[in-house]
């Protein structure tokens, strides 16, 4: 058997609302959405424009407060009908890692200064963020740029930056919102690949809400939302096999701790 179904979830909700508004304007944009996510596994959310997805990124960020339910991230209780921790904003830098569909760099630092920056503001210091922030750039394949600008850098290459910001701190949660949208197939396929390796190397749940069906495949399970309710959850044989088969290859990259 694989790993993937004795361990212990990374993301758990239990019966998670959110709503907007009151009365006459409430949108309920979740309604009671249960789920668990393990270690190593890639999944989809989709469902239509306005059917909840980014809200539920959101909820699972700590960036939008549910209105009910229940929440656990890495085992740890962290909405209970009410935040249980004050501190969410560095629960947000060192546990959650945020890829957009548009990089977010910083277009006046380089790509290596872009992912020291999110290392230091944790705490690390800036000649170890220097060291750490290149070997995950080596990681991602794009060392060689690791000095450009933003605006030097193919889109391929800003979003492989991009991820390295959102990994900078090694969290086990990674979160994307439409990350291969603005590639074309050849690249988005690159960016998939490059998430399958993250999920398995760090043992992280990556979560991925995309309307791009040409990467459909590439998950183990894909939630579907449908006005704030989840209506399905398929899972996806021939991913599972993938990533149990590459599961068992030896690790011979870093693992993102230190
Ligand atoms: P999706 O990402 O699937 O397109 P969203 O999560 O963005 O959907 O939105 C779900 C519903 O919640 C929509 O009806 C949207 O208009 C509403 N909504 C999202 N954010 C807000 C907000 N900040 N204030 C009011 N309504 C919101
Ligand atoms: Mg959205």
């Amino acid at each position: 058997m694989s790993g993937i179904a004795f361990s212990e979830p990374l993301v758990e909700l239990h019966g998670i609302s959110k709503h907007f508004g009151e009365s006459d304007t409430r949108v309920d944009a979740l309604v009671d959405v249960t789920m668990s996510i393990y270690p190593q596994e890639v999944v989809g959310l989709v469902g239509p424009s306005g059917s909840g997805k980014t809200t539920l990124l959101n909820v699972i960020g700590c960036v939008t407060e549910p209105s009910a339910g229940r929440m656990r991230l890495n085992g740890e209780a962290i909405y209970d009908h009410r935040w249980l921790r004050r501190d969410l904003r560095r629960l947000r830098l060192e546990k959650i890692g945020f890829i957009f569909q548009t990089h977010n760099l910083l277009p006046f630092l380089t790509g290596r200064e872009n992912v020291m920056e999110v290392m230091e503001l944790a705490g690390v210091s800036s000649v170890d963020a220097g060291r750490r922030a290149g070997d995950l750039l080596d990681y991602l394949q794009v060392g060689h740029r690791q000095d450009a600008m933003p605006a030097q850098l193919s889109g391929g290459e800003a979003q492989r930056v991009a991820i390295a910001r959102a990994l900078a701190n090694s969290p086990r949660i990674v979160l994307a919102d439409e990350p291969t949208a603005p590639l074309d197939s050849a690249r988005a396929a690159v960016v998939m690949d490059l998430l399958r390796r993250i999920a398995i190397d760090r043992e992280a749940a990556i979560i991925v809400v995309t309307h791009d069906e040409s990467i459909f495949n590439r998950f183990d399970r894909i939630f579907r939302l449908r006005d704030g309710r989840l209506v399905s959850v398929d899972r996806n044989r021939s991913a599972e096999t993938i990533a149990t088969v590459l599961a068992n290859v030896p690790r011979t990259v870093i693992r993102g701790d230190s």
